[in-house]
């Protein structure tokens, strides 16, 4: 090895030395608690170092000097006192690590000249003893450093300059006073505090191991809390996305089926009044076909900012769904109900800029209120939903309380609908027709087949109530294969050039199975289906308007005509006229009321026979009833009408009476 190799391991060994002999400062955590466990232990120390001293004090009196065992002791007993009061009062402190290593470093410093000046006294001590106060001596020295080192156990450099300061000069004067005995226990000593010093050493590394893996563990338990703390938001936040309708930020229906279960609960333990509201937008459905998704998004944004302005912590206000809100007013204050409708009523229909322009749109509210009605928060608002629902029907753009008209409507419509359910409709239904006319030629081109329902329990039940229920529970769709069976089977007999015109529900057209059962009936009657014009509604295709679209193309493509019925009366939407591949429109009766006196049905009946003619559409006009009526269609141009002043709906067997000789009276004639 060379002269610089060995200068650099005598370096190395020396800074792995000073590295023992320092306090370690590479771990704050570490430091502060192996400061923590060596304060409870110094005390001990001193009170070992002391009584050793004392003792070792007392077994020389008179043979020593007073220096040596009064003076000298008790100033050193008082020191350590001292420092032992020290710690016992900086253990109630609360140290920073940077305060503990500082603590710990100068009593590291501080062991050494402790160290030489107790090794220097008691050896000091032994040339005035007889054999038995030295062997004391050398129990001094012995139990003083091993006491030293358990005491040191937790400053591990401390303990090191003991063990090495007491040991070495002990040895030697143990040996050089050549008595066996004394040198058998310096060698003795020796290895024992050399093996002590390797438990030393272990335990220090166990207990440096310890704190180590309690802060990783302390460590991956603050991680698992923040975790935790970021999970329960990230959950907080769900629920409250959850229950929020995220277009207008809006409590969405939801949280509203929840708030009304609550607020249900309290005012019916409390005996205080809730009133739900319903609202609807009337005229939204333009909007979104004119203008596009996004310009319908701003006028519902726009409309769920106006109306949670009426928000107060009585009343709250919810997005139910598409164009629908809903509202909960609970206890007694703001008693006005019908005021807060019209204020709603209101506030909607303001005019909205959508950015390409101003568009308007108007609500209708239905509302019911507990105690007056209802007996669950589900009832309330379904109750809620029929005023509604009346509101729509009678006067748009207005509120409407749920009262006793409706709860007879309603209660007739259970009945209705209880009868139906346990309806033999086999039997029970059949079919009337009515004929369609060609104003020109004044003969009957077709019949429209109208269903007819006779209940043994209830009697005769329009259609118009029926239908309805049965469009809700679903029955709908079988009713309509049961009567197009029937009415093609009439049809048959009918000569070539006279049409069937039958209705469809909406239900008929949402999936394409029913359509194709649809097709099938048909197909299977043998009837050709250019004879035959299936009416549908605006609704039918206002709900899924790409189904009912697909449906209605397969029925075109089987040759059938479609017609728009009841146009005038709905959205007419052009968009839907021009979108459909309809062959005909069908003008609503209401335009024909007094067509006469009435200035506006006449511009309106124009103006759509204009759109047909424009469309290539044809157009048959509704509920004619009077020779007037008629005189005034003819003047417009129409080609074909349907009303009682042709002929009411009739009976199958009367329609062969009506088409062989192929030409119509005149109900004048
Ligand atoms: P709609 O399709 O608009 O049928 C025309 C309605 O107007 C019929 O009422 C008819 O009797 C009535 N009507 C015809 N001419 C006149 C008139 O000059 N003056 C007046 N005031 N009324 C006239 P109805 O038979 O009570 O049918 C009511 C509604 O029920 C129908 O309206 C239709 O929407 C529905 N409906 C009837 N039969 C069926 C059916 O088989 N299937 C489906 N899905 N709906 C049907
Ligand atoms: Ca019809
Ligand atoms: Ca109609």
């Amino acid at each position: 090895m060379t002269g610089a190799g060995h200068i650099s391991r005598l370096l190395q060994a020396i800074g792995r030395a000073t590295h023992l002999l320092a306090v370690p400062n590479d771990n704050p955590v570490l430091t502060a608690a192996q400061y923590e466990a060596f304060s409870k232990q110094v005390p001990l120390l001193y009170f070992i170092l002391a009584t050793n001293m004392i003792s070792l004090s007392w077994t020389h009196q008179g043979s020593a000097p007073n220096m040596l065992v009064i003076y000298f002791p008790a100033v050193l007993t008082l020191l350590f006192t001292l420092r032992s009061a020290l710690w016992l009062r900086g253990r109630k402190l609360q140290r920073t690590p940077a305060q503990a290593y500082r603590q710990l470093r100068s009593t590291n410093i501080l062991s050494f000249p402790i160290a030489v000046v107790c090794t220097g006294w008691s050896v000091s001590l032994l040339p005035y003893g007889n054999a038995y106060q030295n062997a004391h001596v050398a129990f001094f020295m012995a139990i003083t450093v091993i006491g030293c080192i358990f005491c040191l156990m937790h400053l591990r450099s401390a303990a090191l300059i003991v063990t090495v300061t007491v040991n070495l000069p002990f040895l030697v004067v143990m040996c050089l006073s050549g008595e066996p005995t004394f040198i058998a226990t310096g060698i003795n000593v020796m290895l024992v505090t050399m093996a002590m010093i390797m438990i030393l050493l272990s335990h220090y590394r166990d207990f440096r191991q310890l704190h180590e893996s309690r802060q990783v563990l302390l460590i991956q338990q603050e991680a698992l809390q923040e975790q935790n703390k970021a999970m329960q938001a990230l959950s907080d936040e769900n629920l409250r996305l959850a229950n929020l309708d995220s277009l207008t930020m809006l409590a969405n229906r939801r949280s509203f089926f929840q708030m009304l279960d609550t607020a249900f609960f309290r005012a019916s333990a409390d005996g205080q009044r809730l009133v739900v509201g319903v609202i609807d937008l009337d005229g939204f459905k333009p909007v979104n076909d004119m203008y596009g998704h996004a310009a319908g998004d701003k006028v519902l944004i726009e409309i769920a900012a106006r109306l949670s302005t009426l928000s107060t912590p009585d009343l709250s206000v919810y997005r139910l769904g598409g164009d629908e809100f809903g509202l909960l007013l609970k206890g007694d204050g703001g008693s006005d109900v019908m005021g807060l409708g019209q204020v709603v009523c209101d506030r909607i229909a303001e005019r909205i800029n959508i950015g390409s322009g101003m568009v308007q749109v108007t609500g209708s509210v239905g509302f019911a209120i507990y105690p007056d009605v209802g007996s669950t928060g589900q009832e309330i608002y379904e109750l809620a939903d029929y005023a509604l629902y009346t509101a729509k029907r009678t006067h748009r753009a207005g509120a409407v309380i749920f009262n006793a008209v409706q709860a007879s409507e309603l209660n007739r419509q259970k009945v209705v609908e209880e009868a139906l359910v346990a309806a033999d409709l086999d039997k029970e239904l059949s079919l009337v027709y009515q004929p369609i006319t060609c104003l020109g030629t004044r003969r009957c081109i077709g019949f429209e087949a109208l269903a007819r329902w006779q209940s043994p329990h209830i009697g005769r039940v329009s259609p118009s109530e029926f239908i309805p229920v049965a469009e809700h529970n679903g029955r709908i769709t079988m009713m309509t294969r049961l009567l197009l069976g029937q009415a093609l089977a009439v049809a048959r007999e009918w000569p070539d050039d006279v049409y069937l015109s039958f209705n469809l529900s909406p239900h008929d057209l949402t999936s394409p199975e029913c359509t194709l059962r649809i097709v099938a009936i048909v197909l299977k009657s043998g009837f050709d289906p250019r004879r035959i014009n299936f009416e549908i509604t605006e609704t039918a295709v206002m709900h899924d308007f790409e189904q009912a679209s697909a449906s209605i193309q397969m029925l075109r493509e089987l040759g059938c005509g479609i017609a728009l019925d009841d146009f005038g009366t709905g959205y007419s939407s052009l968009n839907h006229v021009h979108k459909l591949p309809l062959t005909k429109i069908k003008i609503d009766g209401s335009f024909v009321r007094d067509i006469h006196t009435r200035r506006t049905s006449f511009k309106i009946v124009k103006s759509v026979l204009a759109l047909c003619a424009e469309m290539e559409l044809n157009a048959i006009v509704e509920g004619v009833e009077t020779e007037e009526e008629l005189r005034i269609l003819e003047g417009l141009g129409v080609e074909a009408v349907q009303g009682y002043y042709f002929g009411k709906p009739m009976a199958a067997i009367d329609t062969f009476a009506l088409v062989p000789e192929g030409h119509v009276r005149a109900a004048a004639s």
